[in-house]
């Protein structure tokens, strides 16, 4: 399979990265996955993905942003820093932002707090916001609405939901990322009835490496560490439940990351 694929969520600054970060980055390129946009989640990881991707400028993009876990660390010098982070163009989106609920590591009322500030951050600087959503969806599709207006543009990274959440998100015009979660035949089971139904234009995809690795992959790595080369079975899977081609996925999901990203086409 000859495809051309652009992962829109690789957490690169990860330590279980560190001592094999270029062989990871080099891995992916042969494996057809052209780009990546390294995800940032707290002030470090932000700092650190840009610096990636300024090291990478034809293949690393990054997001600068605070996790909804982190959300406690969000105050006015932390703004200002993300603020101008987000001047630079190789950092292409604000996040990940958002909500979640399933652990609350930060109390709901900080975590909505620093949404709604990365949202105002999102509005000033016109680009787009990479969110992160679990157990919130309808704080989250509340706070959404009332901003949605004065974004350039939202994709809901890591999307695991199944119909009902689906439609309120492309009702927000929000893009939809889809991980290997697509891959998991039990937990996955909601995702892959709705994967189908994602229009093709608002449909990214990404491995949120070294996260979710695929349930199916074969071979297995024993380290259980995702890789942004492992991006292929993830275009294959999500083809598969469309009824397209991997061809067709890897084509439309590459036009929309180049267009939501505002990403200077690639020489490749
Ligand atoms: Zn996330």
């Amino acid at each position: 399979m000859n495809i051309s694929l652009i992962d829109i969520g690789s957490n690169l600054t990860h330590d279980s990265f560190a001592a094999d970060r270029d062989a990871v980055i080099a891995r992916a390129l042969e494996a057809g996955v052209r780009r990546q946009i390294v995800t940032g989640a707290d002030s470090t990881s932000s700092i650190q993905a840009a610096a990636l991707a300024a090291a990478h400028p034809l293949i690393l993009s990054s997001t600068a942003g605070v996790h909804p876990h982190h959300a406690q660390s969000f105050d006015a010098p932390l703004r200002a820093q993300l603020g101008n982070l987000l001047q630079l163009p190789h950092v292409v989106a604000v996040g990940e932002c958002g909500l979640d609920y399933f652990r609350n590591f930060s109390p709901p009322e900080a975590q909505r707090a620093a949404f709604v500030a990365q949202l105002e951050i999102a509005a000033e600087v016109r680009k787009p916001v990479f969110l992160h959503q679990r157990d919130a969806h309808g704080d989250f599709a509340a706070i959404l609405r009332d901003y949605r207006a004065s974004l350039a543009g939202g994709v809901a990274h890591c999307f695991t939901g199944g119909r009902s959440e689906l439609e309120d998100y492309l009702a927000l015009d929000l893009h939809i990322g889809v991980t290997g979660w697509v891959s998991d035949e039990r937990r996955g089971q909601l995702l892959r009835e709705a994967v189908p139904h994602i229009p093709a234009d608002r449909l990214m995809l990404e491995t949120d490496a070294p996260y979710l690795l695929p349930r199916d992959l074969v071979p297995h790595p024993k380290s259980r560490r995702n890789e942004p080369c492992f991006l292929p079975h993830i275009a294959r899977a999500v083809a598969h439940l469309r009824g397209e081609t991997p061809e067709t996925v890897a084509e439309s999901t590459s036009r929309n990351a180049t267009r939501f990203f505002a990403l200077s086409p690639s020489p490749v």
